[in-house]
């Protein structure tokens, strides 16, 4: 498969115990053919290792592998038992060097899995152009995957103790991964899974500048004081940046979430009341700044298409192109905006972070 990349991304697979990692790392390099390598960063024969080490450890014990009949005290020493076996078998920081081999140039993508240690994922992400994929199956279906690969027969309880324990700190950044590929039926499905995420999967390292300045918009927006929406907007000359703007009541008075607007606090409707509104929008906030005079080539980067209010203050500037993100439904500001200026809808999302 073609691809526009210099250096190669770095993709990190994580997910609990019997997800399919394995399955999808080698999908996504069969697909990407020679331009894809997989590494598999802790050994299954850890895992191995681990499991036949628990569960001998269990019968000198006399531990049952049923876990139906144990009390609080006794699951808590199964619970140590594992961890401590685990302790033996996996060693945190142990990957660090095979880790670091895979941060040199490679023009080759890299799907490194399983990632299951927060340090590792910390390394990973110094660099942009790493983004971690969670796979994720439901309980029974890894199960199932789980005893198939090891070749085991142990009861679903246990099982969970087992997951729980390996997957110790994987909740802690599973939420971290922007991708996730369901596995919950058969090879068929979870290569359909994993072509609708493709797009997403192989998308670009770096924001182009409309994402760029998009993103800053969105930053912007966090400063509203508005007790309605958030809006931002960057103004932007030659790729450089004029102005910001979000909005909120005006400089230095009361903020409208502190009741600086009576309209806002009372939850108005979108578009109504909008002549008893006490509250700058964004536009309006950020032409403040530059003035009409000076807009000659400037680009604005909106949040939230432009109302009809600001689209004639933008009107009667010289700014020639609008992008914005976030639609907004009012017909009359939108045909009289398409007619004097180029307007783009555009998603800032689509790069790696
Ligand atoms: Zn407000
Ligand atoms: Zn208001
Ligand atoms: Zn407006």
């Amino acid at each position: 498969m073609h691809s526009n990349y210099n250096q190669g991304l770095i993709i990190g697979l994580c997910g609990r115990l019997g997800s399919g990692k394995e399955e999808v790392a080698q999908i996504i390099s069969k697909y990407q053919g020679t331009e894809c390598q997989v590494i598999s960063i802790t050994e299954t024969m850890n895992m191995r290792e681990f499991l036949g080490d628990s569960l001998k450890k269990m019968e000198e014990k006399q531990m049952d592998l049923d876990l139906s009949s144990y009390n609080t005290k006794q699951l808590e020493e199964l619970e140590k038992l594992l961890k401590d076996t685990r302790d033996q078998h996996f060693h945190p920081h142990s990957t660090k060097q095979k880790l670091e081999c895979s941060l040199t140039y490679n023009p080759r993508h890299q799907i490194l899995y399983p990632i299951t240690d927060k340090y590792e994922l910390e390394l990973l992400y110094q660099r942009n152009y790493f983004h971690l994929i969670a796979v994720e199956a439901p309980i029974i279906k890894r199960y199932e995957n789980f005893m198939k690969k090891y070749q085991l027969n142990i009861p679903l309880d246990l099982f969970c103790i087992i997951d729980d324990v390996i997957s110790d700190n994987i909740s802690e950044f599973m939420h971290k991964a922007k991708v996730q590929i369901g596995n919950v039926g058969d090879q068929k499905d979870l290569l359909i899974s994993f072509y609708k995420k493709y797009q997403d999967i192989f998308r670009p390292i770096r924001p182009n500048w409309n994402q760029y300045f998009m993103h800053l918009a969105n930053v912007v927006k966090q400063r509203s004081n508005c007790m309605k929406r958030a809006v931002g907007v960057v103004i932007v000359k030659d790729n450089r940046i004029v102005a910001t703007g979000y909005n909120g009541t005006p400089y230095g008075k009361q903020n409208c979430w502190e009741k600086g607007c009576d309209r806002c606090n009372q939850n108005t409707k979108q578009g109504v009341d909008l002549e008893k509104c006490f509250c700058f929008h964004a536009e309006e906030s950020a032409i403040l700044e530059i003035g009409t005079k000076k807009s000659k080539n400037m680009v604005m980067y909106t949040t939230l298409f432009p109302c009809l209010q600001c689209t004639k203050i933008i009107l009667s500037t010289k700014i020639d192109k609008i992008y914005y993100e976030e639609d907004y439904d009012k017909s009359a500001a939108k045909s009289e905006l398409h007619k004097y200026v180029k307007v783009e809808q555009i998603d800032s999302s689509h790069y790696v972070h």
